[in-house]
């Protein structure tokens, strides 16, 4: 079990969900949100309400350098800075608090994405990386909104292969500058921010990063890329010509750009899930709405029970991954606390936690967008013909979801990553899944057992510990036929994605089982919370089976296989549930509420 422990309380390490069981102290719930943070939560927004949400056009033309000025509201109001430390003009708040900030913030559409890209990749290199120097002179007008900062990464020919960049950094002649020449794409706040965090290669191979000023001679930006959403996020080229940069601005250390580049992004990843959770319960909040107010054949769409699916599921998805984020949230929170006790400081703390929860990160990053993704596409559904128009909301929300799915690392890649980094630490012993994997593989030679564990919820506690051994034994077996060189993970990446989606419905499942029973033990009623994790868990069980016999018969074969398929069998039992009448259930209070209310 996990040495980390904070007030008697034992926090799971990173993947380490995988094989632990976890108990409803294990986790945050927003329901748990106290009085301070409710107000915090208001104040967002207030902040949408009074500055977004009217000035929405002109974001959407970029009029007006208006997203700039808005940084600068936020600033002002302290939404930029509650991640970073009084010295450096921040107000830190803990870290549950800021998601609740993050995932308010996710109900300003495109301008979320100027947030996010200013205080996260943007910020972060320089809170984590800076030197005292660097940090005393750029984080005070970044926390304030005085000044932005872009961070470039990609380029034209390497965008998920990042380490590919073909920038360069030249040292001068009298050893005082670097030369930066090269070209950077989709570059977040380009048009403008004042600084920008850009990585080159020193010498043509030391991979390395650079914070490099606006007005630096050879410096240019290309013109607003026309992209299919998020149009009021700045986008632009950036491009280097032998721009002067001096050696001072170096960031972290020559050649560990890698470093710089890719831990901001666990961070980064965790926070665009948490966007992703505002945005779909904005979204959801429309198309109730729509529903109750748009009649045919004289009635109310929403009577009709295929849009009760959909406002139900919609639902069931949100509070399903909002129960992972918050969860997570907890995770981070408790890890980088028991860092900063330990003598770490702030900024080591946060980032050796997010570090601990790479894992965790990435698949919230992919399962917060695909939960998006679901919600705005369903929204234009029960929009019918005005879905299609731009006069409606629900237009312009189905193309700002897209981008998510893209960038931060595309899904694609945030799959490899779970699997790939769950395999290091396993490899590192920092998790122990061989015994686990082991264990399951004997259970699978015995009889079956029909122990059953008792109290309301003993079917979910049952079921998420089955879906684990489904997991163990699905990554415990292409782990082993890869060690034994008969298939090789790398160039069978189908199998990698199949085992990443089992993770990352194994998570979210105990996720929502977790903060059900601590609702309950906390004295709420979970009648319709507990009708949702039902629906949740007879569709996750269903996923993951097939994600296992799929991955399954793609590399074993024979009576080691027919074992395996029954294995799946055995652990994917659950329940029969009457989902029509559960969905109607949790429909009707979201008609009645006439808004998202879980
Ligand atoms: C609106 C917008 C804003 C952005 N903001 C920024 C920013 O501020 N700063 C910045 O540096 N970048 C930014 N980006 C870039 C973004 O991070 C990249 O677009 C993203 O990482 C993908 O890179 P790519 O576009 O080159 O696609 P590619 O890497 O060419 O990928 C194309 C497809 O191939 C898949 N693929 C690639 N490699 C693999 C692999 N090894 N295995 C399996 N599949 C693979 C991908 O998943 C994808 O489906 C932004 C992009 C957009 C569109």
């Amino acid at each position: 079990m996990a040495e980390l422990t904070d007030n008697k309380v034992t926090v799971l390490k990173g993947a380490e969900f995988l094989i632990s069981d976890s108990e409803p102290q294990h986790t945050f719930i927003p329901e748990e949100v106290n009085e301070e943070q409710q107000m915090i939560r208001q104040m967002v927004r207030d902040f949408c309400e009074v500055h977004i949400y009217p000035n929405y056009k002109k974001i959407e033309k970029q009029e007006d350098n208006i997203s700039k000025k808005l940084l600068g509201i936020a600033g002002e109001q302290g939404l930029l800075s509650s991640h970073i430390p009084e010295e450096y003009g921040g107000m830190p708040l803990e870290t549950n608090t800021n998601t609740i900030i993050t995932e308010e913030i996710g109900r300003s559409g495109a301008f979320s994405v100027s947030v996010a890209a200013h205080t996260g990749i943007g910020m972060l290199p320089i809170f984590y990386f800076g030197n005292e120097e660097q940090k005393k002179k750029y984080l005070p007008g970044l926390c304030s909104g005085q000044i932005v900062v872009s961070y470039c990464l990609t380029e034209p020919g390497s965008g998920s292969d990042a380490l590919a960049a073909k920038t360069k950094a030249m040292l001068s002649e009298d050893g005082k500058h670097y030369l930066i020449s090269g070209q950077k794409m989709w570059i977040t706040n380009a048009g403008f921010a004042d600084v920008f965090i850009v990585f080159a290669k020193v010498d043509g191979d030391k991979f390395t990063a650079f914070l490099v000023e606006r007005d630096r001679e050879g410096l240019s930006l290309g013109a607003e890329e026309d992209k299919m959403g998020i149009k009021g996020s700045s986008t632009r080229q950036v491009f280097f010509e032998n721009v002067k940069v001096p050696v001072e601005n170096i960031l972290g250390e020559i050649g560990k750009g890698h470093l710089v580049a890719f831990n901001v992004l666990n961070i980064g990843r965790f926070k665009l899930g948490v966007m992703a959770l505002g945005g779909a319960k904005w979204n959801a909040n429309t198309a109730i709405k729509y529903a109750n107010e748009r009649h045919q054949f004289n009635v109310p769409i929403s009577s009709f029970g295929a849009i009760q699916y959909k406002l139900a599921e919609q639902a069931i998805q949100i509070f399903a991954t909002e129960s992972a984020l918050y969860r997570t949230s907890w995770l981070l929170q408790r890890k980088a606390t028991a860092m900063y006790e330990g003598g770490a400081s702030y900024a080591e703390a946060k980032l050796e936690a997010a570090e601990e929860y790479a894992v965790e990160c990435a698949m919230l990053k992919v399962i917060g967008s695909e939960m998006l993704d679901y919600v705005v596409d369903e929204t234009v559904q029960i929009h019918g013909g005005n879905g299609f128009s731009e006069e409606y909301v629900a237009a312009r929300a189905y193309r700002d979801a897209r981008i998510n799915r893209i960038f931060e690392g595309t899904n694609e890649i945030n799959r490899l990553l779970a699997f790939s980094m769950t395999m290091r630490r396993a490899m590192k012993g920092e998790i122990d899944l061989v015994g686990p994997a082991w264990a399951v593989q004997k259970e699978l030679a015995a009889m079956p057992s029909n122990e059953k564990t008792d109290g309301t919820w003993g079917a979910e506690i049952d079921a998420v510990k089955n879906m684990k051994k489904i997991g163990l034994m699905v990554s415990g077996a292409a782990a082993k036929y890869q060690m034994d060189g008969l298939i090789d993970l790398k160039n069978e990446q189908e199998i990698v994605m199949n085992i990443a989606d089992i993770m990352m419905d194994i998570y979210v499942a105990e996720c929502v089982l977790l903060r059900i029973r601590k609702m309950e033990s906390l004295g709420h009623n979970t009648d319709l919370q507990g009708q949702m994790m039902k629906v949740f868990f007879n569709d996750a069980i269903a996923r993951i089976s097939k994600n296992a016999s799929d991955a399954l018969s793609s590399f074993a074969d024979g009576d080691a296989l027919r074992m395996m398929l029954n294995g799946v069998k055995r652990f994917s039992k659950y329940e029969h549930i009457n989902v029509k009448n559960a969905r109607r259930a949790v429909a009707k209070k979201l008609i009645e509420a006439n808004a998202y209310c879980f």
